[in-house]
């Protein structure tokens, strides 16, 4: 086997399959001259080579390789490892290719034992510094090695001792140490060393990390390395610290740095919530000078790696030293944001700025908030604002409790002094996360961050009591199954359910956006019918309306009535009313899109359903309803059985019913067309009508009803007087109209293709049967994924690619659209970009996930 061990000069910041994430940024950060501290690296291969061997144990030639490793350090640091006046310290360290917060564990201080202690206390002339060192790492090396919990130890000492007193404690902790795990605590320190290498390698695949990689999509093939470097100490003198620090606010995204810091701590101890950490910038105060240089390297780093860090650093008497950079965790606001700056401030291209920005930030940004009026009720509790959002819930007090409300489908709001990765599965199905204890780098905020999910940190007036199931606060207390109202950007906690805003987009966003249709290719339309969903379509950016389909107007009470009679009616003046009342109906409705649309282009689809589906089915209903037309109730029953169809999807609808009924489809050109001339004159523009048949198989049907309706149109324009250009055209949503669609492109001014439609017929899969069988399809891989969300490229992408290509080859002016479920969705729309399609057009609240996958599809 090649070498299994990499000093930090060695390596780089590619190599994280290799020396994982946090080892390569080590060798990447030694390689720009940073304060890092030497070490080396135990590569992910010999951790996967460990993994599999039977016996696990290190292999001879990976512990030979150790020790010369270690040689080189001593050589280095002047110090020795295990004997000696001046013995070498290192820290052991885990650290996998997709960094893992909290799930691996890390071992400080190895190196020491019943000697070494001394000299490392006579070295310094610190015995509290020295001892309390010792009894952090048999308290670590217990955790770590054999999961026996750091409480068992009591609380760790601090403060002042003699020597003799330090000794008693130091005995005392190695008798706990060996009444739980059966073993003595190991004074050979190489012995140390590989015991806690294949402890890490071990922890590789504990619970927690196995739960960690499944909800994040890890694999478990990767495994980790284990980083040892040389200590430094924050807990060695007054002017020692140790903090994290993100080069950004991960929760905003606003530029400057943002973290914390601990005077006289090691390590862990400003994460896991126990002392509250001071914020960075009082460290401007007490050690300007340091400050000053964290500052410096900050930028360094953010220019190197092009993203916002988040660093560790360590302050051992005065000088720092860095102990691990990666790209900051942060919330979707945050990451767009930052995205944004990042290229505005010159360190990014337009390209990496759109390519770092995804469609479930987008989703997760649109969150909505708490109106402003609510607001401003009075808090329960405040805590930090540590992941914004807005969430309402049921209180539980245990991951496991919110994990039984999750599946009961009750929104749960995870309420905890603080949390550990053990609560990770409780957390991510909770709507928010309370925590009383911790900073903004606690447990709870960071992996709240990460998932996007809503928190506030730190609520110190609130005190959980989980064995009781309450939690008190200042004035009352909260039990499980309360409802409560959580405001993850202000920090506030709230009783009840506070009413809701509808969410809006952030400024930043719009912009972002902005520049993504810059950049795109294929325009975003929305299909909408209603004023409210047309004006949201705009206010989310569509270009236009793709589709606006017609008979869902004809829903409302007394429309409905009148299109029944439009379908029963015994004799033509019946039918007459109908069609002039729905007329001026319709009328009406397309005034309203007109009016909001402007110039925008507007696609009305003519009459699609079936016309049994604007008649009940009971047979009651119908007497009822012949009744109220004043139509013969033998005539009624006759006429609905003769429009129910076995196959109604397949049966008398869209053009069909435009053929056989003519005078519905003639009655929707003329309002359209008079919509149109009443708007365009009243707002001096031109509004253009693009007037769309719907499933159109052959040429006949198209030409027919194009005649059809160029008949209204010319008659409209005659009595008003006034002429409009308009556009008439064809949705291909079935395959043969993709086969001839070079001839339909002859009579049609554009194509829009229906691919919920289209997907259907061309599988020969029911819309809206398919649902029974395709989970056991995809499921088994027969199908990669479902067609009715992700089109199918291979088959029906097949017949759009020949549809569309022949109809421009046709007609070069004709404009081609995609409209359906697939129109709003990425990795649909990364193949509509290989066609030549001018639009996608989707739901309303897809459009802006659709504009940024546009852009990304095109660059
Ligand atoms: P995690 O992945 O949980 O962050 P780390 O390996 O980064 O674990 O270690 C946690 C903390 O331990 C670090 O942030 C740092 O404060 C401390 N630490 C690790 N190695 C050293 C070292 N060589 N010297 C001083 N502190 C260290
Ligand atoms: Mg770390
Ligand atoms: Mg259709």
């Amino acid at each position: 086997m090649a070498k299994m061990t990499y000093r930090f000069q060695e390596g780089k910041k590619e190599w994280k399959d290799l020396l994982g994430g946090k080892g390569a940024n080590l060798c990447e950060m030694t390689k720009l001259d940073l304060p890092v501290p030497s070490g080396f690296i135990v590569s992910t291969d010999a951790c996967r080579d460990y993994l599999a061997q039977e016996s696990k144990k290190l292999s001879p030639k990976l512990i030979e390789e150790i020790i010369l490793q270690i040689k080189h350090l001593e050589a280095l640091s002047a110090k020795t490892f295990g004997i000696g006046d001046n013995p070498l310290l290192v820290s052991v360290r885990s650290g996998a290719k997709f960094s893992m917060p909290g799930m691996m564990d890390t071992i400080l201080n190895l190196g020491l034992n019943d000697q070494t202690v001394h000299a490392l206390s006579a070295i310094t002339g610190n015995v509290d510094f020295a001892f309390q060192c010792y009894c952090r790492l048999i308290q670590m090396f217990a955790d770590v090695v054999y999961g026996v919990s750091a409480e068992n130890f009591g609380v760790t000492p601090t403060g002042t001792k003699s020597e003799k007193e330090w000794q008693q404690t130091v005995q005392n902790y190695q008798k706990i140490y060996a009444a739980n795990t059966g073993q003595s605590f190991p004074q050979n320190t190489m012995e140390q060393l590989i015991i806690a290498v294949e402890a890490v390698f071990t922890s590789w695949n504990n619970q927690r990390a196995k739960v960690y990689r499944r909800l994040h999509n890890i694999s478990d093939a990767l495994g980790t390395a284990v980083t040892i470097q040389q200590m430094v100490f924050g807990n060695y003198s007054a002017d020692s610290a140790t903090g994290v620090m993100f080069t950004r606010n991960p929760a905003t995204g606003e530029k400057g740095v943002y973290g914390e810091f601990l005077l006289q701590a090691q390590g862990e101890d400003i994460v896991a919530g126990i002392r509250t950490p001071e914020p960075i910038r009082k460290l401007a105060e007490t050690m300007p000078y340091v400050y000053d240089e964290l500052l410096k390297i900050a930028t360094q780093l953010e220019n190197h790696y092009q993203d916002m860090q988040d660093v560790e650093f360590t302050i051992e008497a005065g000088k720092l030293y860095m102990l691990q950079t990666r790209n900051g965790k942060r919330t979707p606001q945050a990451a767009v944001t930052i995205a944004y700056n990042l290229m505005k401030e010159g360190i990014i291209s337009t390209e990496t700025m759109i390519n770092r920005i995804d469609e479930e930030m987008i989703e997760k940004l649109l969150h909505p908030t708490f109106t402003k009026e609510a607001r401003q009720k009075k808090a329960i509790v405040q805590g930090l604002p540590a992941s914004p959002g807005a969430s309402v819930g049921q209180v539980a007090f245990t991951a496991e409790s919110a994990k039984e409300m999750a599946m009961q489908g009750r929104p749960v709001i995870l309420v905890r002094n603080e949390t550990s990765p053990e609560d990770i599965e409780g957390m991510s199905v909770s709507e928010a996360i309370v925590t009383s204890r911790g900073g903004m780098t606690s447990h709870a905020a960071v992996v709240a961050r990460g998932m996007g999910i809503c928190c506030v940190v730190g609520c110190e007036a609130l005190q959980v009591d989980e064995s009781q199931g309450v939690a008190y606060f200042a004035e009352g207390q909260l039990k499980i199954g309360d409802v409560i109202s959580v405001d993850g950007s202000s920090g506030r906690v709230y009783r009840g359910k506070l009413p809701l805003n509808e969410a809006t987009t952030s400024a930043v966003l719009e912009k972002v956006l902005k520049i993504c249709d810059s950049q795109s290719t294929l325009a975003v339309y929305g299909n909408a019918e209603t004023p409210r969903d047309i004006k949201e379509s705009v206010k989310k950016g569509a270009k236009g309306i793709g589709l606006a389909r017609t008979e869902h107007m004809f829903f409302k009470a007394n429309r409905l009535k009148m299109m029944r009679q439009l379908i029963l009616a015994d004799n033509p003046d019946k039918v007459n009313e109908a069609l002039s009342y729905m007329k001026e109906e319709q009328k009406a409705d397309f005034c309203q899109m007109y009016q909001i649309l402007g110039e925008l282009p507007c696609t009305i689809r003519l009459l699609d359903p079936p016309l049994h589906e604007f008649l009940p089915q009971e047979k009651k209903e119908l007497r009822e309803i012949a009744q109220d037309l004043a139509i013969n109730s033998q005539e009624v029953l006759t006429k609905a059985q003769s429009l129910a169809e076995i196959n109604p999807m397949l049966g008398l609808r869209g053009v069909r019913l435009g053929i056989t009924r003519p005078e519905i489809y003639q009655m929707q050109v003329g309002a359209i067309i008079e919509a149109a001339i009443e708007i365009s004159r009243k707002e001096k523009i031109t509004i253009i009508p693009h007037i769309m048949i719907p499933l159109v198989g052959t040429v006949k049907e198209l030409s027919l009803i194009k005649k059809s309706c160029l008949e209204v149109i010319g008659a409209q324009f005659k009595d008003s007087n006034m002429n409009l250009p308009f556009n008439i055209g064809t949705m291909i949503e079935i395959p043969r109209a993709c086969l001839i669609a070079d001839q339909l492109a002859q009579i049609a001014d554009f194509f829009s293709f229906g691919t919920n439609d289209l997907t259907q017929l061309t599988y020969g899969y029911s819309r809206d049967d398919a649902h029974k069988f395709l989970s056991t399809y995809t499921h088994n891989a027969i199908l990669p994924s479902d067609p009715f969300q992700h089109l199918d490229a291979e088959g029906v992408g097949k017949l759009m690619r020949f549809a569309s290509e022949k109809g421009k080859e046709e007609k070069e002016s004709l404009s081609i659209g995609v409209c359906g479920e697939v129109g709003g969705d990425p990795a649909s729309i990364q193949f509509i970009q290989t066609l030549p399609v001018d639009y996608v057009s989707c739901s309303p609240f897809r459009i802006p996930q659709a504009r940024l996958a546009c852009a990304k599809a095109a660059i």
